[in-house]
């Protein structure tokens, strides 16, 4: 489904003399819905189609970058996905994603809390369908990250970059910073993963990221007969902020920051993870930064030219903008 590997650039005016800051590119992993999420559906949506399913059941929050992922690489992989959708607070970036799911053909099923979501989820589940967990971060989705540090392992090998000391990423569901902070551990690599908080609540993603990444990297060491390798993982909850969704003023600086430099960032995830990664710079102390862009930079017209607008969506839907 995507595009290999994604480039990894040197930002040279946000660099200093003493401190380099890279970025790696994987808003660019598709041009028809990019970002991290890519990686994890190849892998997740391969095994649903080796079982015959037709129907997809995942679930996220109303705008959900994960919920329009799914949908639109299922449906290019001639599936349906039905999305249990949770409530979340109403922004410009969240009604686009809301109007592109519809726009591609995904069946929203309203759920005001988690415990009717799980409900809506084991119906679906029981009439066959097959289940994405939140943000794809099962350790099937979660190895497919383990497979980006390897990635990002031979890039350094043939030059394009010198051994980050750091890499900082948004931690939304977990997958993504457990599988590189394995996956740098089975590359006996010294990069140390910041995984910047930006879901709640903060000590239970924290454990989460940390059980998976651990895991993860036994099964790989097992698999691979080699010794079980400790992952080097940070978790940073400072630029949370008031929750999932609120924007920080950090986060709007990094926004701007990072516009001037060509990346389009979003304030839910990766405005928070940038903001840490230009603190990071500024503070010191490591050679080499990563900060590893996970948002979708395609363009979504194609699917909100003609979805409903605000307005025409369903009540049970507009209730969940909070
Ligand atoms: C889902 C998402 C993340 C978080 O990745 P997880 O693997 O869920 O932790 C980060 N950035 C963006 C833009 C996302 O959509």
């Amino acid at each position: 489904m995507g595009t290999y590997p994604t480039r990894v650039e040197r930002l040279p005016s946000l660099s200093r003399p003493t401190v380099s800051l890279w970025v790696k590119r994987d808003d660019l992993t598709s041009d028809l819905y990019g970002g991290n999420k890519v990686r994890k559906l190849e892998r997740l949506l391969y095994d649903a189609r080796a079982r015959g399913a037709r129907r997809i059941v995942t679930v996220g929050a109303v705008g959900s970058h994960h919920v329009l992922a799914t949908g639109i690489w299922a449906r290019e992989q001639g599936m349906q996905l039905d999305a249990v959708v949770v409530p979340q607070l109403k922004t410009a970036h969240v009604l686009e994603n809301l109007r592109a799911d519809l726009g591609a053909g995904v069946h929203i099923l309203p759920a005001s809390t988690y415990l009717r979501a799980a409900l809506r989820i084991l119906e679906r589940i029981c009439t066959g369908s097959y289940y994405i967990p939140v943000g794809g971060s099962s350790s099937l989705g979660t190895l497919a990250y383990v497979d980006a540090a390897r990635e990002l392992a031979s890039q350094v090998r043939v030059g394009d970059l010198p051994e980050p000391d750091v890499v900082v990423v948004a931690l939304g569901s977990g997958g993504t910073a457990a599988g590189l902070a394995a996956g740098f551990a089975l590359e006996a690599m010294k990069t140390c993963v910041v995984a910047v908080t930006v879901s709640e609540p903060s000590w239970w993603m924290a454990h989460r990221v940390r059980s998976l990444a651990a895991s993860v990297a036994g099964r790989e060491a097992r698999r691979l007969r080699q010794p079980v390798p400790e992952p080097r993982l940070v978790v940073d909850a400072r630029y949370l902020g008031a929750g999932y969704g609120y924007a920080t003023e950090a986060g709007v600086r990094a926004l701007s920051t990072g516009a001037d430099v060509g990346l389009e960032l979003d304030l839910t995830y990766t405005a928070k993870a940038f903001a840490a990664a230009l603190d990071r710079v500024e503070v010191g102390g490591a050679a080499n930064i990563l900060y590893w862009h996970t948002l979708s930079s395609a363009p979504l017209d194609r699917w909100t030219d003609g979805a409903p607008v605000e307005a025409a969506l369903a009540s049970e839907v507009r209730g969940l903008l909070l």
